[in-house]
């Protein structure tokens, strides 16, 4: 059966509530279910406030003021107001003939911004989060901003790493439409040698139109398909913004399909000022037991138990037989020091009481 179609009948019947609950797949002792780790534009300013170069990480929220936008924006008119969140200011002129210039150089300010931020030398959380987890996992991020993209790209040398997944497109991220190769932004395709082209960004407004690209719609695909594999849950800095419709939809029905929401850790990673509303937001369709709320990376399990989370916590939960020994992450000062660390972490088993 195609793989739409069994997500389809599946989804139908986790709605009527006839889906059985699992327990994860374990094959020759590994666990093969994924860990997803979903950041948003909070995770970005966690891993690099400014850039190595001194540039900061605008939030999409006030993108427009750290840009210098708004002397553009006032010349059509828009007020204070209008000009508060720029994610609804963009939905509202996306689109609309009157204001296709004005959308136009929005753009264009917003992608060469990116394309030039650069992640510094010191590690940063991102090489901590590619380096937390493996083949296996994936990381789906929702931000534009080449970050997390580089930090895998400088880690490729410890090897093990998981997927990343861009649903909003990436300035970091290089697509050959004609070999359907992902590669880096500016570099040549490994197949053809042409240059690749630059992966599109989803600009936010209230309905995206997510398949009239095809890149973007692989990446939705990707997602998906993670999502409801997946035997745990990290939501890190990201807020599900309105605008987002499609997102917490698409994370909602995966969910439900992935029949482990009754054992699967959901863990967010954000400010003690949005615990509330975040704990709201999620335990619409997330177990309450299951969510835990933290305000750093430093506090999950992920920075505890680097590699292996997942297989720690199963063992403690389900064999009774936790770890003897744990290995968290420490703040190293060079990436170096980091990756030699990791390479140390070669327990991926998962333990059997018995074997
Ligand atoms: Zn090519």
């Amino acid at each position: 059966m195609p793989k739409e179609r069994k997500y389809i009948l599946l989804q139908e019947k986790a709605r009527q509530g006839n889906l059985p609950y699992r327990l994860p797949n374990i094959k020759n002792k590994r666990l093969l279910d994924p860990l997803v780790v979903i950041v948003g534009a909070g995770a970005s300013v966690a891993a690099c406030k400014v850039d190595k170069y001194g540039k900061q990480v605008p939030l999409l929220k006030n993108i427009h003021t750290v840009l210098g936008l708004t002397d553009d924006l006032k010349e059509y008119g828009f007020s204070e107001e209008q000009m508060a969140d720029f994610e609804i200011l963009f939905s509202d002129i996306s689109g609309k003939n009157e204001y296709k210039d004005l959308q136009a150089k929005l753009e264009n300010v917003i992608s060469d911004f990116f394309c030039e931020l650069t992640i510094p030398d010191e590690p940063t959380y991102y090489d901590y989060l590619v380096l937390s987890l493996t083949h296996k996992d994936a990381i789906i991020s929702f931000n534009w901003d080449p970050f997390l993209i580089q930090a895998y790209r400088r880690n490729t040398c410890v090897g093990n790493l998981p997927e990343l997944i861009f649903p909003h497109g990436n300035a970091g991220v290089g697509v050959c439409y004609d070999c359907k190769v992902k590669g880096y932004a500016n570099c040549l395709c490994p197949r053809c040698f042409k240059k690749l082209e630059k992966m599109p960004l989803l600009y936010p407004i209230g309905k995206k139109d997510y398949y009239s690209k095809p890149i973007i719609r692989n990446e939705w695909s990707r997602a998906r398909d993670v999502l409801s594999r997946a035997a745990g849950i990290t939501v890190y800095g990201y807020g599900a913004p309105v605008t987002d419709v499609e997102a917490v939809e698409l994370m909602k029905t995966a969910n439900m399909v992935s029949q482990m929401k009754d054992i699967a850790p959901f863990t967010i990673i954000n400010l003690p000022k949005n615990e509330i509303e975040q704990r709201k937001k999620w335990a619409e369709f997330y177990d309450v037991k299951m969510i835990s709320y933290c305000n750093r990376f430093e506090d999950t399990m992920l920075w505890q138990n680097p590699r292996v989370s997942l297989e720690t916590l199963f063992d403690a939960i389900l064999q009774q037989h936790p770890r003897s020994s744990e290995k968290p992450f420490e703040k190293f000062a060079s990436l170096k020091e980091l990756q030699d660390f990791v390479d140390t972490i070669t327990e991926f088993d998962m333990y059997f009481y018995g074997s």
